[in-house]
């Protein structure tokens, strides 16, 4: 067993069972000091430290390999699982953790600093399994997060398809109710985790009326992989973060039994929706971790690499880039903070997690093409850190919501504000 696992097994789960249970410690913390509060708990200190010598003993160095290879990274998500990082946010009244978005939004940072490939495939489970923290009866809960709290078993989160992505009205996937079941038929895509879950949460139209509104016309489902009818397909080869599972998965005729609706017919749309308010900030910081990593690389290169007989960060105009790559972080990270404290604290944050989301992405996506710039030649070459990064950036950008759709909602909250006065 290596010193990480030991160290883990010892102090993670006592340390998560301890403090991060407690939400409200954050909140007393910034009480004390007279308003917001931009440290970390000893517990979060501690626990980011943790994951930080994960990140670094496990992750790092086979991030390359996972890249080049495409598979799953199975070991590290068992050992993850394990160690207790995975499924912290399972509520304790179910044997979880109820850990608080703050302190899962610090550990995805980690985690993404040594490959979003990883973690990506670490915390889309998070992303399938919040509309039943959300919207699921105790029995679901039991039932599909224990589960998760039992095995190292995934879920995942099955909204988009192969013609309706940001338009989420235009899903055409079916759930019929005949007797006790639904009947469900259609074809979702880009489904993370889609070949390796053990359940989906899937999004599917009930109302019988095709021009029913978004609000009436989806219900959530929890569907099991192993149901008959339930078929994903072949592993997409994307651009980045590859070793993480994309499919395509088709529906046909899988009976669910009425048990599995979320909160009701109907409800689907807006569990759907609240579940990003969760979720987005932790995308937001995977982006930050991502653009950390640039600019950590591209310091030390900075320092080390001569032209004109003195080190490249010498000349103003690379310099320059390092400061701008560090004032993009800053404010990336300020902005994770802020969107899930919003969310921690019970206040409705979608107007905030969708800056942090659109903030974080872009930055990710700018300091990463800087941090090539900066190798130069060496920057478009797979045996330096840096393609890779530009490469797995790209996606921050598109999943969990575009960054146009990010400036859709900010716009229209800002509209909506403004006309209540
Ligand atoms: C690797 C990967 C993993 C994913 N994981 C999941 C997952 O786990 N679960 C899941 O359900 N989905 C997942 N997705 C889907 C992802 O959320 C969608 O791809 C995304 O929401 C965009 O939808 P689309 O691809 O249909 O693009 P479209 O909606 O077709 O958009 C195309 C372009 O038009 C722009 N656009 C669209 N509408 C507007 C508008 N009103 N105003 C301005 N611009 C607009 C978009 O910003 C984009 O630039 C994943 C996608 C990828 C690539």
């Amino acid at each position: 067993m290596s010193s990480i696992t030991q160290l883990l097994r010892t102090a993670a789960r006592p340390i998560l069972q301890r403090g991060f249970s407690s939400k409200s410690a954050a909140g007393a913390q910034e009480a004390a000091n007279g308003g917001f509060w931009f440290g970390m708990s000893d517990e979060q200190k501690e626990m980011v430290n943790l994951a930080k010598k994960f990140t670094r003993e496990e992750i790092i160095p086979v991030a390359a390999q996972y890249d080049k290879t495409g598979e799953y990274p199975w070991p590290i998500i068992k050992k993850a699982w394990e160690l207790g990082l995975l499924n912290n946010h399972i509520p304790e009244a179910v044997g979880g953790m109820d850990m608080s978005v703050l302190t899962s939004c610090l550990l995805a940072e980690e985690f993404a600093y040594g490959c979003t490939g990883i973690k990506t495939a670490m915390e889309a489970s998070g992303l399938g399994q919040t509309p039943v923290i959300l919207a699921g009866n105790l029995e679901q809960q039991k039932k599909y997060l224990g589960r998760l709290l039992e095995e190292p078993l995934v879920a995942a989160y099955g909204v988009t398809e192969p013609g309706a992505g940001s338009d989420v009205n235009g899903l055409k996937t079916t759930a019929v109710k005949k007797g006790d079941e639904y009947i469900l038929n259609g074809n979702k895509m880009w489904i993370t985790n889609g070949g390796v879950a053990n359940w989906y949460f899937v999004l599917a139209r009930t109302h019988p009326d095709p021009k029913a509104p978004a609000s009436k016309a989806f219900t959530g489902f929890i569907v099991e992989r192993e149901w008959a009818g339930v078929q994903p397909g072949r592993k997409e080869i994307n651009m980045g973060q590859r070793c993480s599972d994309t499919r395509g998965i088709t529906f046909e005729d899988v009976r669910i039994p009425k048990e599995n609706v979320l909160l009701g017919e109907g409800e689907g749309f807006k569990i759907a929706m609240m579940t990003f308010d969760k979720t987005r900030p932790p995308v937001a910081a995977g982006a930050v971790g991502l653009a950390q990593r640039c600019l950590d690389e591209s310091l030390k290169y900075a320092l080390e690499r001569k032209t004109f007989g003195q080190p490249i960060i010498a000349h103003q105009a690379v310099a320059f880039m390092l400061a701008d790559m560090a004032i993009g972080i800053e404010t990336a990270r300020m902005a994770y903070i802020r969107s899930a404290w919003e969310t921690d604290q019970g206040n409705r944050n979608s107007y905030f997690a969708s800056i942090a989301k659109a903030h974080a992405s872009d930055c990710a996506n700018q300091i990463a093409s800087n941090a090539v710039q900066i190798f130069g030649g060496n920057g478009f070459n797979t045996e330096y850190p840096v393609e890779k990064l530009m490469r797995d950036a790209k996606i921050y950008q598109i999943y969990e919501g575009t960054s146009q759709i990010q400036r859709l909602i900010i716009s229209r909250q800002m509209v909506e504000k403004a006309l209540k006065g």
